[in-house]
């Protein structure tokens, strides 16, 4: 069916996960006609189905902090308008610090973000005890805290999403492959399908670790790595409750929180060049993970790992993502959310949504542009967990 015209629309978005969902949606509400092209058999995101729900404020940098709080006023217009609960449970959010070289660090951030509004908190050794019973943290020295963070339930977000893009007619191409893009005196002209062609000036990379393939069919480079992690969950325990704040321990890459009764944990695998397009589990990293989370949690030593999955953060050098324009006339990017891309997903497609239709925005989000990396810009992030 090569060369056959299957649709004409305003829009293509290559991508349905989070991102590629979130700019649909903020696209077609501002009346454009919109089609999503995704590869797998189902919508979601080959990497928001496998995320594990955290969605958090405390971050170092303003863009990031920034985007955390729209994202939040974003959920709540969305539940506003679905008539839907998005179930976000505020059980709050931890970082705990067990090396004295992160304190200085720790300390500014809660700072600073303190400054930008986010309730953020240092606890005490004794309030750090009594928060996280079953798990060690007798060597901490610091924790920071958010009492308004917490995990999100990701199926029912992307469900609303869903059923909000149906409700706007925009049409969801799953099992279809975008190939190839072709341009026409510098402009966008068609999306080139496994299966036919689709006419459109505007295309959305919205491919979260694959971006950078995509950036290829228009001879761009996208500086996004794929880097593979994985979280398990075990069997349920007994002395876990869905109110017990999400816990990473910043200086060794473990994380652990509430997940259908059992520990969800991760820990965070220094980053490799990967050769692979599909996630999966590196054993010897996981042997490694449970040992850690063993000694971090001893009551996890005869528990039972129900389940478990990789998948890949979207990483860029700076820890922010690429949100605008880039090469020919027409194309733009919603990618590289280095791991935090279910906090920051109705932020950026709404943003994007704006700067595609030229409506004003009223946040500087000029440090998410394609173009910083064509400048030497360094700018301060942290918590990269
Ligand atoms: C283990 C793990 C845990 C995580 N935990 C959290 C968390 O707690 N909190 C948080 O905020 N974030 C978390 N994240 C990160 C978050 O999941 C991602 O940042 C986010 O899902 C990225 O969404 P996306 O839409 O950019 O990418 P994706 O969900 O990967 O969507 C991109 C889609 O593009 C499609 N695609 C690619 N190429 C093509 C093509 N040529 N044609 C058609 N379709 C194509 C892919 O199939 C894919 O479905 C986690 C990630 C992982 C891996």
């Amino acid at each position: 069916m090569a060369n056959t015209i299957i649709d004409h629309v305003d829009a293509v978005i290559i991508g349905a996960g989070i991102m590629g969902l979130s700019a649909a949606y903020y696209l077609s509400k501002q009346g454009l006609k919109v089609c999503i092209v995704e590869r797998e058999s189902y919508i979601g995101g080959y990497t928001t189905m496998r995320c594990a729900g955290g969605i958090r404020q405390q971050f170092s940098s303003r863009e990031n902090i920034m985007l955390s709080m729209l994202n939040r006023e974003m959920m709540h217009e969305l539940e506003k308008e679905s008539h839907c609960n998005i179930q976000f449970n505020p059980c709050g959010y931890a970082f705990a610090f067990t090396e004295e070289k992160s304190l200085n660090e720790a300390e500014e951030a809660v700072k600073f973000q303190r400054e930008m509004s986010v309730n953020a908190q240092i606890l005490s050794s004794r309030q750090t005890a009594k928060m996280f019973g079953n798990i060690r943290v007798d060597d901490v020295l610091l924790t920071t805290y958010c009492r308004d963070d917490g995990l999100l339930n990701v199926s029912m977000l992307l469900g609303i999403i869903k059923k909000e893009l149906y409700k706007q007619n925009v049409k969801i191409l799953c099992d279809k492959t975008v190939c190839d893009i072709e341009t026409k005196n510098e402009k966008i002209n068609k999306v080139i399908l496994d299966e036919g062609e689709i006419e459109t000036s505007i295309v959305v990379n919205a491919a979260g670790p694959f971006a950078k393939q995509i950036g290829q069919m228009t001879n761009n480079s996208i500086p996004i790595e794929p880097s593979l992690q994985q979280v398990w969950v075990t069997e349920p325990v007994s002395w876990i409750s869905k109110d017990m704040p999400v816990i990473i321990f910043g200086d060794e890459g473990t994380g652990f929180h509430w997940e259908s009764g059992g520990v969800l944990s991760g820990y965070s695998r220094p980053y490799r060049k990967e050769e692979v397009s599909f996630a999966e589990i590196d054993l010897d990293w996981e042997i490694k993970h449970c040992k850690k989370a063993i000694e971090r949690v001893p009551d996890l030593y005869d528990k039972k790992l129900i389940s478990k999955w990789a998948g890949f953060y979207e990483t860029t050098i700076d820890d922010l993502p690429i949100v605008g324009p880039y090469g020919p006339s027409g194309m733009y990017c919603i990618a590289g959310f280095n791991g935090h891309g279910i906090t920051h997903g109705l932020a950026c497609g709404y943003l994007l949504s704006k700067i595609i239709t030229g409506k004003s925005i009223d946040v500087d989000i000029s440090s998410l542009s394609y173009f910083r990396f064509h400048k030497a810009v360094s700018v301060k992030t942290g918590y990269k967990i």
